[in-house]
């Protein structure tokens, strides 16, 4: 790992130009919002891309050059091409933070990490959202208080069919009534993964201090160690064993051989 902390946000960045609302909020791209918010820690290093370049912009090299990578998607998951979600797949398991943001709960890395249909139930209007700290202790928790608050929200509601996660840093609140396990991690192979609830796009969520302040302490924690853990799967011979070994019974495999994939 370098010295800074390397960050790749990626953006669908649909909405944003073909809606007008979302265009005005976000006139660069929620990306480039997201980035900018991120960025505000110098001991991070930040770069985006999107769906549109080419390979969506996360080629092996990018990956490889990526501690954490943000992802934010809602109205194109479906075009995310797999062998680009299989790369990202094998770098989390390898050690690369995975942060999803709001309705990534929907995208295909998020899902196949999770193993579940990710589903939520949802409301679009513009309630406030309460997000009260679970754990005061966590490294994605500092400098918030008690809770913080977003004026106006699209509400997402449990049931959130996820795996029981590794510990729930946020719960929140919503002026309708819901509650909504909004900012939870997990530990997929040698990768941090971490969920954060807000985002819709129609709302100026991304440049909410507190909410980009989650996003900082979230990109530090989701970094690692940088220490990577290379998948195989290789056969150890009988006389590579630790202990002295004699081979009983039939085999299936000869020695050197590759096992079935
Ligand atoms: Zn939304």
């Amino acid at each position: 790992m370098s010295d800074r902390i390397r960050v790749t946000v990626w953006g669908e960045n649909v909405h944003e130009r073909k809606n007008p609302l979302v265009r005005e909020i976000y006139p660069r791209g929620m990306h480039t919002t997201i980035a900018q918010g991120i960025a505000e820690d110098r001991s991070l290093k930040v770069r985006t891309a999107t769906l549109q370049q080419p390979q969506h912009g996360l080629t092996k090299r990018v990956l490889d050059e990526t501690d954490v990578l943000v992802w934010w998607g809602h109205a194109a998951h479906g075009k995310v091409r797999d062998t680009v979600v299989e790369r990202i797949l094998a770098r989390v398991w390898e050690g690369m933070g995975f942060i999803a943001l709001h309705s990534a709960h929907y995208s295909k890395p998020f899902m196949r990490l999770m193993g579940t249909s990710c589903s939520i139930i949802w409301r679009e209007a513009g309630e406030r959202e309460r997000l009260w700290v679970c754990n005061p202790a966590h490294p994605i928790a500092r400098g918030i208080d008690r809770y913080f608050e977003i004026e106006n929200v699209e509400m997402y509601g449990e049931p959130f069919a996820v795996p029981t996660p590794d510990e729930i840093v946020f719960i929140s609140w919503f002026e309708g009534g819901e509650v909504f396990r909004s900012g939870c991690t997990w530990k997929r192979g040698n990768g941090k993964i971490f969920y954060l609830r807000p985002g819709h796009e129609v709302y100026p969520i991304y440049y909410n201090q507190s909410v980009r302040l989650v996003l900082r302490n979230a990109a530090r924690w989701a970094a690692g160690d940088g220490v990577k853990w290379i998948d195989s799967c290789p056969q150890i011979s009988a006389k590579n064993a630790p202990e002295s070994l004699q081979i009983k019974g039939g085999r299936l495999h000869r020695e050197g051989e590759a096992g079935f994939r």
